[in-house]
């Protein structure tokens, strides 16, 4: 057990001073005062001063590496657990991405049950950006039903040269699949788009959902700030539906894409329901990086830490306050996405906590409740990591 004395904790609702004592991966309980229990370890923490939030969800990370489109030299490595741990994240939904070709679901799979093993949280979506899509039994409704890490589907490309181009009723069956896959096997099933560059991005979901009984809900577009034009539409599309907004390309083609945290501050602005926003970091996606002359200079891959990095900047640069930027990275990723033991501070959820000062640095961190961060010191490596 470890117990948590006296933090300022946001839930992400600030509730204010308390002890919190953790143990057995929950949270077991949040009061003004709690004495230790006796004739039990407990690790006591004086968290004086220490703001207490929730473990952050990444919700669409190439956990087992992405990229390619600039030949085989361009595939990007795997996300370790040191990715995750700077970032205060402790829950990631890994994806495949672009090659859906020679890449596979099952090794996304593999790579999040690792992940589990070395103490985080993780779940997948099935298939990857071509339709028909690749999945694991044969049906992206079958793995969401029968497999326990798989959530939803996606990331499935549309509005973009990259994308297969399924027609609307190709995207309305391999929805209603999620869909029914999700109720089968009691989870979001989700569909996680995708969105390109083509002119009118939202206009087959629009479509999907003019044509039939699914609801823009069931999909959870990301990469919503990647330029000026399919933003402007996300304000109007995200008073209905959900909107993600994306991390980590930003500092790497910052003449096209709205910073992150400036996309949320103008969606709320825009009067979207904080409620539908959420941001993910596209960790372990491919960018490049080009000199003045346009040459390549480098690849880079992007990671976790954007997320965090931009909900801090949500706060200290917009008018925004820490329990809304908050909500876009832990309690609407959670509720969007089912997961019903993440994403807040409260008694009976899973104990993923990360205590912040007043720098924003991660002092002390947990993971199903085991210490991952004690005083600033990362107690955990992927296992091959130095
Ligand atoms: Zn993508």
């Amino acid at each position: 057990m470890i117990l948590f004395k006296n933090c300022e904790v946001y839930s992400p609702d600030r509730i204010g001073k308390r002890d919190v004592l953790i143990g057995g991966q929950k949270i077991l309980a949040i009061e003004k005062k709690i004495d230790p229990p006796k004739g039990l370890e407990v690790e006591i923490i004086k968290a004086q001063g220490l703001k207490m939030i929730p473990g952050l969800i990444d919700a669409h990370v190439h956990i087992a590496g992405a990229g390619g489109e600039g030949g085989p030299a361009s595939r990007t490595p795997e996300m370790q657990l040191s990715h995750m741990l700077e970032a205060g994240v402790t829950t990631v939904i890994g994806c495949l991405g672009t090659d859906g070709l020679t890449r596979s679901v099952e090794s996304v799979l593999m790579k999040a049950k690792a992940l589990k093993q070395e103490g985080v949280s993780a779940w997948i979506y099935t298939g990857a950006y071509q339709v028909p899509t690749p999945t694991i039994l044969g049906d992206v409704g079958k793995d969401i039903a029968m497999i326990e890490e798989v959530i939803g589907a996606g990331e499935i490309a549309l509005s973009d040269h990259r994308s297969s181009c399924p027609t609307t009723d190709e995207l309305i069956r391999l929805t209603m699949h999620a869909r029914v896959g999700g109720m089968l096997g009691g989870k979001a099933g989700i569909v996680n788009i995708h969105m390109g560059d083509a002119r009118d991005p939202f206009k087959p979901l629009y479509q999907a959902v003019g044509k039939s009984e699914l609801r823009l809900t069931q999909f959870l577009p990301t990469h919503c700030n990647r330029n000026e034009y399919i933003f402007e539409d996300a304000k109007t599309y995200g008073k209905k539906g959900y909107v993600d907004i994306t991390a980590s390309s930003y500092p790497y083609f910052p003449q096209y894409e709205i910073k992150p945290s400036k996309a949320i501050a103008e969606l709320v602005k825009a009067k979207v329901p904080l409620e539908h926003i959420t941001m993910s970091s596209d960790g372990c996606g491919s960018l490049p990086d080009f000199d003045e002359k346009g040459n390549l200079k480098s690849l880079e891959s992007g990671f976790p830490k954007s997320i965090f990095d931009e909900m801090v900047a949500t706060v200290k640069e917009e008018d925004m306050n820490l329990e809304q930027a908050l909500k876009v990275v832990t309690s609407n990723v959670a509720d969007i996405l089912w997961l019903k033991q993440k994403g807040r501070v409260e008694t009976g959820k899973d104990a993923d906590l990360v205590l912040l000062d007043d720098q924003f640095n991660i002092v002390h961190m947990t993971a199903m409740g085991k210490m991952m961060v004690r005083n600033t010191q990362m107690l955990k490596k992927g296992s091959y990591e130095k």
